[in-house]
């Protein structure tokens, strides 16, 4: 825990000022300090992309703030000057929600990594914003605790990032995602002033201001501290591997173990090719031959775990399964995990591009849609490697394309739109965990009319109406926060000029 913040340098020679964003860069050296700020290019290219590297922007300025007084400085400098700001955690997000602004300031949060409270009486945990997430957990662990929310990057990925993304992971299943594990963040708004949105008491009076923060990739304000709720870590946990045929008859499998009122803390599901990529990349030693695999976890009292392991095991059996490991113990545990937790990455094994796609469908869809997803593959000569959240519906496709070879990024591309237009299809949705950023600004009219966006709209606007923090993600068109949208929306300029008329 760190109880004082580092001291800093300031720098006392004037800079010659032409932009907003140096005029920013030039403050914040003084508020800051120069170790704060980096301007250097060799530097600022670091920080060119998030987890989504087809897309990249040099950003103007980043600067690493310690405390939440220093990112509420850098969100006034910003202010001050019209000049828009982004938020980052570590940099992982698959949406390109963290891509910086050419002209803006990228204000990143690896240097707030304090984990300042451990409150086991309350089960609560009070955190810096770049605490990584499974760093929540190793802190609680003495005492019996454990943060449930984890995503496949939580060795890596920050709680700040998490709570923009409402991230979930394989055991959001029975304990729900970071929304449910979230009671108060404080924020810098977009005004600059500091902010507290509940606490560590549930469910406050008022209007959920917190729920609306949670999930906003960034476009509300910058979060500086979060208070997240401790799970009891299980007195027994057990997991077993099932191998079947295709992945039919694992969805079956699925279907069966919930419909049994079951809830496994996990139930994860990878098709053939999803379990070749991830043989070559950390050799798991799952079935061979198998068309999927599922991995199962049930966690909780031991009489329990124990009377549910066996309903899974047949409800396994008697949708065709070809095998069935039980880990019997730690490590085997964590090799089954691995295979799937590392399944992302793996694929980079099989295939030199890949898109990571993301979308939900209710889980009863999953064999249609799964076959549709085969169709398109075949038709397009386009492979996908399927990985998901099984038991929540949420799909995982991954779109395999060699960028060197002209035309395949294109149809990568459009087979990957074209599983969302499934999902939106079957009911689901265009991302389940890992948000829209700028990466699926553009299905969202998909999904939504544009008075369900222009709704949306007023409520960024009523946080940032001047559209500075996180510009030009999550929505489709830059609407500024002048133009009220919706019913309530003025003459368009050429309209007043009486060059258009609006029927
Ligand atoms: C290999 C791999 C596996 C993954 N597995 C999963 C998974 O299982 N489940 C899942 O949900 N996601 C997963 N992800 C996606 C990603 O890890 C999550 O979205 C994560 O929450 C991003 O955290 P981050 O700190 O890297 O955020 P960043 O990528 O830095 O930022 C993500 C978004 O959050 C905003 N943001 C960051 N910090 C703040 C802040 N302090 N205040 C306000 N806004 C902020 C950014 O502006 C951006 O919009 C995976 C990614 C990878 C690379």
């Amino acid at each position: 825990m760190r109880t004082s913040s580092p001291s800093r340098r300031t720098s006392a020679c004037p800079e010659t000022v032409t932009t907003p964003v140096e005029q920013v860069a030039t403050r914040l050296r003084r508020e800051l300090g120069d170790d704060a700020v980096l301007t250097d290019r060799q530097q600022l290219r670091t920080y060119e992309c998030d987890g989504l590297a087809q897309y990249k922007v040099t950003p103007a300025v980043v600067v690493l703030p310690l405390t939440t007084a220093e990112v509420a400085a850098v969100v006034r400098a910003c202010l001050d000057a019209g000049v828009p700001y982004v938020a980052r955690g570590s940099g992982t997000g698959l949406s390109g929600g963290a891509l910086p602004h050419a002209d803006g300031v990228l204000v990143v949060t690896s240097r707030m990594r304090a984990v300042r409270d451990v409150d086991a009486a309350d089960q609560r945990a009070v955190v810096e914003p770049g605490v990584i997430n499974l760093q929540v957990t190793r802190a609680a662990a003495p005492q019996g605790y454990y943060y449930a929310p984890d995503p496949s990057s939580q060795q890596i990925c920050s709680i700040g990032g998490n709570v923009a993304e409402n991230s979930g992971g394989a055991h959001c299943l029975k304990y729900g995602f970071t929304s449910n594990h979230v009671t108060g963040v404080e924020i810098v708004a977009p005004d600059g002033e500091v902010v507290r949105l509940g606490g560590k008491a549930p469910d406050p009076p008022g209007y959920d201001l917190m729920g609306a923060f949670v999930a906003s990739e960034g476009t509300l304000g910058i979060v500086t501290e979060v208070t997240v709720r401790l799970t009891r870590a299980p007195e027994a946990v057990r997991c077993l591997l099932a191998a079947f045929p295709s992945t039919d008859e694992a969805g079956g499998a699925v279907s069966a173990i919930i419909g049994a009122g079951v809830v496994p803390a996990a139930i994860e599901m990878m098709d053939a090719l999803a379990i070749e990529a991830a043989e070559a990349a950390v050799q798991c030693n799952y079935p061979k031959g198998a068309g999927a695999v599922l991995v199962v976890e049930l966690d909780g009292p031991a009489a329990d775990v124990a009377a549910q392991f066996d309903e899974v095991e047949r409800h396994c059996r008697d949708n065709a399964a070809t095998e069935i490991r039980i880990a019997a113990d730690e490590a085997e545990r964590a090799l089954f995990w691995k295979g799937r937790k590392s399944a992302f990455a793996a694929v980079g094994r099989i295939s030199p591009d890949y898109i990571v796609q993301d979308g939900v469908i209710p889980r009863t869809a999953l064999p249609e849609v799964l076959r549709r997803i085969a169709a398109l593959s075949a038709e397009s000569g386009v492979r996908v490697a399927n990985v998901f959240h099984a038991g929540d519906g949420n799909l995982h496709p991954l779109v395999l394309f060699d960028d060197a070879v002209p035309g395949q990024a294109e149809a990568a591309e459009e087979v990957s739109g074209a599983i969302l237009d499934l999902c939106i299809e079957h009911g689901g949705s265009i991302t389940g965990e890992h948000g829209v950023g700028m990466d699926k600004a553009r299905f969202m009219p998909r999904m939504y009319t544009d008075d369900d966006l222009d709704t949306m709209q007023m409520l960024r606007c009523a946080f940032d109406p001047k559209n500075l923090s996180n510009p030009g993600k999550i929505f489709p068109t830059p609407r500024l926060c002048g133009e009220i949208p919706g019913r309530h929306k003025g003459p368009h300029p050429l309209q007043a000029a009486g060059l258009a008329e609006v029927f």
